[in-house]
């Protein structure tokens, strides 16, 4: 079983690649074209998504700013958090991103991370090199990945290359101390 604080606290680190799953890597069985014609498809929609999220930060600043670059190290394709759906909608969601991402399970069972169920996945797109197989239509998940929100602590994972700076205030328009200073 994998430990998920151990995992988000030295995977970052991590130098090597993860062992497959035990039972492998199981086969896709929804056929290529299928696939892509599906991501394709909600290609749009996950643009449109990302576009307001944009433009949402552009109206209400997060207190976070992005830094660097990927390092390419392929850390954050290796352990991807998946929250655990219940019911039909699990079973879709979980098929979503099992067969049209093309997520495997690291490990049948789900952990607990901040109250919640997650499963980690690993991706088949993953490349040795560590850049990414499937770039032009990766899921919604990269796209957002690292995640600085407006709420709650940035999710970044440790020597990927991006850091997160602290936004500074916009400095006041008007007289500057010096000059009042100045005049006196
Ligand atoms: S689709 Fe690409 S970016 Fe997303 S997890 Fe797989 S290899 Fe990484």
């Amino acid at each position: 079983m994998i430990d998920l604080d151990q995992v988000l606290e030295e995977v970052g680190d991590a130098t090597s690649e993860p062992k497959p799953p035990e039972e492998g890597i199981p086969k896709q069985w929804v056929p290529h074209w299928i696939r892509v014609s599906i991501r394709l498809i909600v290609l749009p929609l996950a643009l449109l998504d990302l576009s307001m999220q944009r433009l949402a930060r552009k109206i209400v600043r997060p207190p976070f700013i992005q830094k660097g670059g990927c390092k390419r190290r392929g850390n954050c394709c290796h352990y991807i958090m998946i929250e655990q759906g219940r019911g039909v909608f699990g079973k879709l969601y979980h098929f979503w991103n099992t067969q049209i991402n093309g997520f495997y399970l690291r490990a049948k069972e789900p952990h607990t991370y901040e109250g919640r169920q997650v499963h980690v996945m690993g991706c088949r797109y993953l490349k040795k090199d560590g850049s990414c197989g499937n770039y032009a239509l990766r899921p919604l998940v990269c796209r957002k990945w690292p995640m600085i929100e407006h709420f709650g602590h940035p999710r970044i994972l440790k020597g990927c290359g991006f850091e997160v700076g602290v936004r500074e205030p916009k400095k006041e328009k008007g007289f500057s101390l010096s000059i009042l200073d100045q005049d006196t």
